[in-house]
């Protein structure tokens, strides 16, 4: 069986999480941000020490243990009864990342729509990984150097992956939006995306 699924693209700091969290808040909606389910890795965990290593790089963690993480991630969710598969819609924030990562999940992910959290603004991103950086701690987002190269992998990996699953599926919402009015824009859109 193949999971509901909506996808939330964006680049690092368009607001991702902030939506996705929201949605997770709603009755059968479950939110997963991949960077949440590595920064909650203990760090006796082998992982833990290869994605400190390659996002204080600014690199994507390689993809075959990204997906295993994220697939035990999904399982034990449903194990312990916070994921519901039949009943629930499940919003991925963050994965797939790339154009593998999507053929890689494309066996568990039924994609009913992409909202694509877009933003041409590179300064005001800047501004909110910054912000994000003295709020959560995250060294990632504190270097300008590491941001940019962020934003780079991101732009190079995006285009392929709205090709894999077809304008039909593409949202495109503004960004640069209030949280409010992105979220308004969300919830116009995802009724008849899940039905
Ligand atoms: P952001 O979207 O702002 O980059 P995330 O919390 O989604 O923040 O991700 C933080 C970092 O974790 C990424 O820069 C990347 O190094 C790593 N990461 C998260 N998700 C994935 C993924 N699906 N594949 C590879 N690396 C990932």
């Amino acid at each position: 069986m193949k999971y509901k699924t909506i996808l939330l693209f964006g680049a690092p700091g368009a607001g991702k999480g902030t939506q996705g969290k929201i949605l997770g808040t709603i009755p059968h909606f479950f939110h997963c941000a991949c960077g949440d389910v590595f920064r909650s890795l203990s760090a006796s965990n082998p992982l833990a020490k290869i994605f400190i290593e390659y996002t204080g790089r600014g690199q994507l963690v390689p993809d075959e243990p990204t997906v295993k993480l994220w697939r035990n991630f999904i399982k034990n969710s449903e194990r312990v009864g916070r994921f519901h598969p039949k009943e629930d819609v499940l919003v991925l924030d963050g994965i797939p990342r790339n154009l593998h990562q999507a053929k890689m999940l494309d066996g568990v992910l039924d994609v009913r729509a992409i909202f694509f959290l877009h933003c041409k603004n590179f300064n005001s991103l800047v501004q909110r990984l910054q912000r994000r950086a003295l709020k959560e701690n995250r060294l990632d987002d504190a270097n300008l150097d590491v941001i940019r190269h962020r934003l780079k992998v991101y732009e190079q990996e995006t285009e392929p992956l709205l090709s894999f699953y077809g304008p039909k599926l593409v949202h495109r919402i503004d960004s640069t939006q209030s949280p409010t009015k992105v979220l308004r824009d969300v919830l116009g859109k995802i009724e008849k995306a899940i039905r």
